[in-house]
């Protein structure tokens, strides 16, 4: 086709002749200022309310959204996790389910109420409850506002003017539905024991709120001093010495006030060791010896015959406590002690940790614990340790053991430890009362949730390994919280200390909640909550037994004052949710989808409260991310200066360029962002925008009604819909699978190679140069509006905006406006285009990899010759000798021409099939109108300047023939 800047070469101007691509479809994509427009256009039309009520063939498919925290701007996470639902949800509509979507927001919790108390500062201890829960309740709402006004401009369709809240009443009171449940099934108990515990938030904190970090602690091995006589000492052992130690180790020196014993393994063997030349004597794990030998002074320590953990255990081992020597504390046995690290005897504070607590309850020891919630010894500590902080302990321990003699080693040691979520600070144990949920070893609810984790379909499958290992080793689920912002856990005490807690009083909060709201269990008296003057129920004594008939007199009853964990809010949100505030939604959800944090978060959490009382999860299908890296998968932070904020990314990209982004990346690993990779899909988005704006520019004067035409087999249009059936299926394969990098690749590459590099140069000259009419070009042209009704559709669930741009330019074209649907997103999935057959495909696989060569050819002569227009050559087509095809080659010749965007074929005949290009300027003239060099140029009298086609193209035209 010629460049219509150039004078042709005859000087006669045919331009006007020519049917030259028209559209309205800006090359320049503005999403910025664009895509505002679409959504006041969807919002106006009400979309997402005109999709709820269109004919659903499939029925319903719920994504049920997990809720973010209302807690600041949205960053990149919030943004992956929201596209990536939202093109789930619009392919599924696409396909023909009711997918609502109903978004929500963790309003309780933490996060809030430490932001609050920062901004109320030293006052907010003079703030009554109900005030400080006012101010944290303004807090979540605004930034719900904001976090849905910025999921609304990433184009995310849902019900924003119903989302879900957590502190809506209703939600309240589902949350206490689901407690009320378990406990019917005598799955939540109280109990004092050790919980992560964070000293500067004052409050147990659950699993899910832990982060692991480096930290350099101090690593102590302690000697205490055996108690013994020469008839309780183990023969093994040699004669009975003056005295001897217990060797222990700890990384956490400040728990050695609540020593309580010392745990062996009796499967393991013990020996003493005794120095050549001091009269220490040192009780250690045989396997341990070489260790302890190499960490004290040169002394050389000679282990004794070994005696095991168990026949030791039968001389009734006791020791004096390091720090209170009058004290007498037993050697136990407990099967975790290994001889992996250590001396193989636990130093054992049942305060202070899970196995110590269960080791304690064996052996009936008292759960004792020195530590304040702020973190300070209470006054049942030696003197030299009152009013210290835990932290400060450490080194102070250490040096009283030494002055005691009893410090045997001490090193700095790092290791990985526990951090609260919050405020990031070190978390310790600590045992205090607590409520829990039997969510561990062989409770049925646990039992339950297992079943559940195999029935559940896990995207990608390691995550069912990843929960059921979790599962596995989980303790008891801490629910209590000693904080203000939350759903209050309505436990009552009566002045005897006894607590009323029962399935009925439960129920009962819940539907006083229902009507109140939470926030009105701290203004009312239990009287009122309770709306009774006396209650006769199940008690739970302060010794935890359970009394089945008490009688409560209201008035004497005092609130309990925890709040559950927000982890069990947001975990109800299956009952408080599918079945309560939205029971149009209906349980179980088809499908969770959030990032792999939530196998110990949210999917653990709900899995476990619906596993307490119900026989089916609360999903069928579970998908997980990762999360956001730089370009070099480096974290994103504001101190490494390589974080993007979604807002400057609106703004320099537009949101479509952002969910193609989303989609184009194996979200399953860690998902890299920068400003180069967006730039890099700003142009593979303009690559897709400029295909399909060829395709609507060679259609302005096509009506599929009138002018559909099905291609010639042998034709390049034939080819073209071989290739365009292979898309169909392969992009639906990979949205059915959710492998969204899988649809971008194959849709980049269609739109790239396919349409942009092969085919719409294959079929210029015929659009541009034949009679509007001529079949092979309405042919064409039936294949452009096949290929952009896909094209349309296949990019709706990513590029939201942009195929909705498309779609109202293509009701433009004749003929379409009232035959399609007002928005791309109302538009079901057209069925696959019809399969080409296999022996109309396989010519097309033989002369792809010669067209590649001739191209070539082309590129050699353009730089040694300085061919520049292609139509200015020919191609020799060489027929292999005998080969099938032979008959058919006058049929693919004038297409292989047109493909290659030369002037002029013919054909040879050789051994082997080849294409060869020719410079043909010194051998045929150029055609004034198509560009072509061929050998009928100047055949017609009446139009010496053209090709034979030309000319019979400008003959019929000025009979008036379209
Ligand atoms: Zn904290």
């Amino acid at each position: 086709m010629s460049n219509t800047t150039e004078a042709t070469p005859s000087g006669n101007d045919y331009r006007h002749t020519l049917n030259l691509p028209k559209t309205t479809f800006d090359m320049k994509a503005n999403l910025t200022q664009r895509e505002p427009k679409m959504l006041a256009h969807w919002n106006e039309h009400k979309l997402y309310e005109r999709l709820r009520h269109e004919p659903h063939p499939k029925g319903r498919w719920v994504l049920h959204d997990g809720p973010p925290y209302a807690n600041g701007d949205i960053h990149l996470g919030h943004l992956i996790n929201k596209v990536l639902k939202d093109i789930v949800i619009k392919y599924r509509t696409m396909q023909g389910y009711d997918a609502p979507f109903v978004l929500g927001w963790d309003c309780h919790g933490l996060p809030i109420e430490s932001a609050v108390q920062k901004d109320l500062g030293p006052k907010m201890r003079h703030l009554p409850i109900s005030e400080v829960r006012h101010k944290c309740r303004d807090y979540a709402q605004k930034y719900v506002k904001l976090q849905s006004e910025s999921f609304q401009r990433l184009g995310v369709f849902g019900d924003f003017e119903h989302p879900y809240l957590t502190i809506d009443p209703l939600y309240e009171a589902g949350i206490l539905d689901v407690l009320a449940n378990l406990r019917q099934r005598d799955l939540v108990y109280r109990q004092r024991k050790p919980v992560h515990w964070c000293t500067s938030d004052q409050t147990a904190l659950a699993e899910a709120e832990l982060e692991y970090a480096d930290r350099k602690d101090l690593s102590v091995y302690v000697k205490f001093a055996l108690r013994f006589t020469a008839d309780t000492w183990p023969k093994a052992w040699g004669a009975a010495p003056a005295s001897a130690h217990l060797v222990i180790w700890t990384t956490t020196p400040w728990t050695l006030p609540a020593n309580r014993a010392v745990a062996i393994n009796p499967q393991h063997n013990y020996v003493c060791l005794r120095s050549s030349t001091n009269r220490d004597v040192l009780v250690v794990a045989a396997e341990r010896a070489g260790h302890i030998a190499t960490l004290t002074e040169p002394a050389q320590y000679a282990p004794s015959d070994p005696i095991s953990g168990a026949a030791w255990l039968e001389h009734k081992p006791q020791y004096e406590h390091p720090l209170d020597p009058g004290r007498i504390q037993p050697v136990v046995a407990a099967d975790y002690v290994t001889l992996d690290d250590g001396t193989g005897l636990v130093h054992t504070a049942p305060g202070h940790g899970t196995e110590d607590w269960q080791t304690g309850r064996r052996y009936g020891l008292d759960v004792y614990c020195p530590v304040l919630p702020d973190g300070r010894y209470d006054d049942s500590v030696p003197m030299f340790l009152h009013g210290q902080t835990i932290w400060q302990a450490n080194a102070v321990v250490a040096e009283h053991l030494k002055e005691k003699g009893l410090l045997l080693f001490s090193q700095e040691f790092n290791h990985s430890y526990p951090h609260c979520w919050r405020c990031r600070k070190p978390v310790i144990f600590r045992a205090t009362e607590q409520w829990f949920v039997r969510a561990s070893g062989q409770s049925s609810l646990l039992q339950n949730a297992r079943k559940f984790v195999d029935s559940v379909e896990w995207i990608p499958a390691w995550g069912k390994n990843r929960i059921s290992g979790m599962l596995d080793t989980r303790p008891d689920w801490c629910i209590s919280r000693q904080r203000t912002w939350g759903v209050p856990i309505p436990a009552f005490f009566d002045t005897e200390g006894n607590i009323l807690f029962s399935t009925k009083s439960i129920r009962q909060v819940a539907e006083f909640v229902r009507r109140h709201g939470a926030d009105a269990w701290y203004t009312h008296t239990p009287q009122a909550i309770l709306s009774a003057e006396t209650w006769e129920d199940q008690a739970i004594t302060p010794d935890g037994e359970v009394l089945p008939h008490h009688r409560f007199n209201t008035q004497d009853l005092r609130k309990g004052g925890d709040i559950l964990d927000v982890w069990f809010e947001s975990g109800a949100s299956h009952h408080a949710v599918l079945e309560g505030t939205h029971p149009q939604l209906g349980y179980p959800a088809n499908m969770y989808l959030e990032g792999s944090d939530q196998h110990r978060g949210w999917f653990q959490a709900s899995l476990l409260e619906a596993a307490g009382y119900r026989q089916e999860p609360p999903f069928k299908q579970v998908l997980t991310h990762g999360f956001v890296v730089d370009g070099q998968g480096r974290k994103m932070s504001k101190s490494l200066g390589n974080d993007i904020k979604v807002s400057d990314a609106l703004r320099d990209f537009g949101a479509d360029v952002l969910r193609l982004w989303v989609s184009s990346i194996d979200y399953q690993h860690d998902i890299p962002c920068s400003k180069d990779l967006l730039t890099r899909l700003g142009e593979s988005y303009r690559k897709i925008r400029n295909t399909i704006r060829y395709l609507l520019g060679n259609l302005y004067d096509f009506d599929p009604a009138q002018h559909a035409c099905a291609p010639e087999p042998h034709s390049v249009d034939t080819w073209m819909l071989g290739e365009l059936s292979d898309l169909y299926a392969g992009v639906h394969d990979a949205y059915d699978r959710y492998e969204f990098h899988r649809v971008f690749r194959l849709l980049h590459d269609f739109c790239n190679v396919n349409v942009s590099a092969i085919y719409a140069k294959a079929i210029k000259d015929r659009l541009y140069c034949e009679l509007p009419n001529a079949p092979r070009r309405r042919a064409s042209q039936t294949v452009c509006h096949a290929i952009l009704s896909q094209l349309v559709q296949l990019i709706a669930p990513i590029l939201a905006f942009t195929a909705d741009e498309t779609w109202q330019a293509m009701r433009q074209l004749p003929g379409q406006a009232t035959t399609t649907a007002a928005s791309i997103h109302e538009q079901p999935f057209l069925p696959a285009p019809p399969a080409i057959a296999e022996e109309l495909r396989a010519p097309w696989q033989l002369f792809m990899p010669l067209i590649d060569g001739a191209l070539k050819q082309l590129d050699t002569l353009k730089r040694s010759d300085g061919l520049g227009n292609p139509l200015d050559a020919e191609v020799v087509v060489v027929i292999a000798k005998g080969h099938p095809l032979s008959e058919q080659m006058k049929f693919y010749g004038p297409e292989i021409e047109d493909v290659l965007g030369v002037g002029y074929h013919r054909f040879e005949h050789g051994d082997l099939w080849a294409l060869q290009i020719h410079d043909v300027r010194n051998k045929y003239a150029s055609c004034a109108r198509s560009w072509k060099r061929r050998p009928d140029v100047g055949s017609d009298r009446q139009y010496p300047d053209l090709s034979a086609r030309d000319a019979a193209v400008m003959r019929q035209l000025g009979a008036g023939q379209p």
